[in-house]
C-alpha cells in the first residue's frame, strides 16, 4: 500500500501549476536526497541560514538572504524588518505596538498575499486609482502619490512585481529613498525568467521575496527573503529561536552589521513561520539547480512534457501551446459553460487544471507540477472529457 493510500488520501494529477492548495509541485530527486541527508543530522540554525545566504547572494546579487517558510513568510518577515530595523523594543512590539505600522502600496497592486504584510501589524495605505474598470480611465498611481502618502508611521513600500506593474519600480524607489524608506518587492511567482532574480534589486529594491516552491522547484514550504544586509539580519533576528545566553550568540559574518543589537530579542514574529533544516537545504539545492538549468533548457523541457500530454489529442481544433519561459497547453472549448463542465469532470477524476481562463472558455494545462507518471493519463483524460476529437 502506498503512503498516501495508507493515510486515506487520494493523490491528484496537478496540471494547475505549483498551487499551494494543491501541495505545490514536484521536487527533483537530487533535492529530495539532500533533504533526506539534512534530516539525518543536527546543526545550528544560524550556521545553516548563513550557508543559505551565501547561495542566495550568489544567485541574486543581494547583500544577504535567508530561507523562510514561503514567500508569504518572507513578506511578513520583511515587513517586520522594515518596522523594527535593529530596535529590539520595536521587535518585541511587532505586530501590535510599534512606532511604524504602515506600508504604502499602489491600489492596483492589492492582492490576496498582502495580508502577509498586515500580519506584521501593518496597515496598508493605498495610493492611486487604477481607473480601468470603468472603461474610461487610463491612469494608475504616480510616484508622487507615494511621496504624499509617506508619514511618520510609514515603515516601507510594497511593490508587487508583474510585467504590467505601474508605476515603474525605479520611480517608486526614488521617492521612497528620498524619504529614507525601504521598498520591498513581492516577486513570489516571477521566476522564470532567471534575470528576475537580480532585476528588482538592481532597480533599487531593498528587499525581494521569492517563493521556493514554485518554479524554483524547492520544498513547498520554502521561500527567499533577499536584499539589504541590515534588513535581512533584522528579519533573521525576528525568526531565529534565540533562547540562549547572549554571550553564546553572534550574527554570522554573512549578516554582520555595525549597528546590529547586542541584546537578543525574544521570540519574534518569525518564530511562528519556522523553516526547518530540511527546507533550507532543499531550497539551497533547488536554487542552484534552477540557476544552472537556464531559461531556454527549462522551457524546452517543459514544452516536451506538454507535447506528450497533447499527443493523444492529435490535431484537434482549439488546442495550442504558448511560447514563454513556462509554456502552457491551452484547450479552447466552445463556451465558458463547456469549459467549466470539462474542468469539473476532470476534477471528479482527481485531475486539476488551471482555472484562470475558464471565463474565456479556455482550459489551461501547466506543466510545472506534473510527474512523469501523470503524462499519459492526463492526455487520455483530456481527450475523453473534452470530447475534442468529436468536434
Ligand atoms: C504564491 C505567491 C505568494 C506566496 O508564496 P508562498 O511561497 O506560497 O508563500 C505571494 N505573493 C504572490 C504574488 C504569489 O504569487
Amino acid at each position: 500500500m502506498s503512503l498516501y493510500e495508507s493515510l486515506g488520501v487520494t493523490p491528484i494529477i496537478n496540471a494547475a501549476g505549483t498551487n499551494t492548495r494543491l501541495s505545490g509541485g514536484m521536487m527533483h530527486p537530487d533535492i529530495r536526497a539532500a533533504m533526506a541527508e539534512a534530516a539525518d543530522w543536527c546543526v545550528e540554525m544560524h550556521d545553516l541560514q548563513a550557508a543559505a545566504s551565501r547561495a542566495i547572494t550568489e544567485a541574486t546579487g543581494a547583500e544577504a538572504g535567508i530561507v523562510t517558510s514561503g514567500a508569504a513568510a518572507a513578506l511578513t518577515l520583511g515587513a517586520a524588518a522594515c518596522v523594527a530595523r535593529f530596535d529590539v523594543a520595536q521587535m518585541h512590539g511587532v505586530p501590535i505596538r510599534t512606532d511604524r505600522d504602515q506600508f504604502v502600496m499602489a491600489r492596483s497592486h492589492r492582492n490576496m498575499y498582502d495580508r502577509a504584510v498586515q500580519s506584521a501589524g501593518c496597515w496598508i495605505e493605498e495610493v492611486g486609482i487604477p481607473d480601468r474598470f470603468s472603461g474610461a480611465g487610463i491612469r494608475d498611481a504616480d510616484a508622487e502619490d507615494f511621496a504624499s502618502a509617506f508619514g511618520a508611521r510609514t515603515a516601507g513600500v510594497l511593490w508587487v512585481a508583474q510585467p504590467w506593474a505601474e508605476p515603474a519600480l525605479a520611480d517608486v524607489v526614488r521617492v521612497a529613498h528620498d524619504a529614507g524608506l525601504p521598498v520591498m518587492v513581492d516577486a513570489a511567482a516571477q521566476l522564470p525568467p532567471r534575470a528576475n532574480l537580480r532585476r528588482f534589486l538592481d532597480a533599487g529594491a531593498d528587499l525581494v521575496c521569492f517563493s521556493g516552491g514554485k518554479a524554483i522547484g524547492g520544498p513547498q514550504a520554502s521561500g527567499i527573503l533577499a536584499g539589504r544586509r541590515d534588513l535581512v539580519a533584522s528579519a533573521l533576528l525576528q525568526m531565529l529561536d534565540l533562547d540562549l545566553p547572549p554571550a553564546q550568540f553572534a550574527l554570522p559574518p554573512e549578516f554582520a552589521c555595525d549597528d546590529a543589537p547586542k541584546q537578543l530579542p525574544r521570540h519574534g514574529i518569525g518564530r511562528a513561520c519556522k523553516a526547518g533544516k530540511e527546507e533550507i537545504v532543499g531550497l539551497i539545492v533547488a536554487l542552484r539547480r534552477f540557476v544552472a538549468e537556464g531559461d531556454a533548457p527549462q522551457a524546452a523541457r517543459l514544452r516536451a512534457v506538454l507535447d506528450r500530454v497533447r499527443a493523444p489529442l492529435g490535431n484537434a481544433p482549439g488546442v495550442s501551446i504558448t511560447e514563454g519561459p513556462v509554456p502552457l497547453l491551452l484547450l479552447a472549448m466552445g463556451s465558458p459553460a463547456e469549459a467549466r463542465a470539462a474542468e469539473a469532470a476532470l476534477r471528479a477524476r482527481h485531475i486539476h487544471i488551471g482555472q484562470g481562463r475558464l471565463r474565456d472558455g479556455v482550459l489551461v494545462v501547466n506543466p510545472l507540477a506534473l510527474a512523469e507518471r501523470d503524462i499519459a493519463p492526463l492526455g487520455q483524460a483530456l481527450r475523453q472529457v473534452c470530447g475534442l476529437l468529436d468536434r
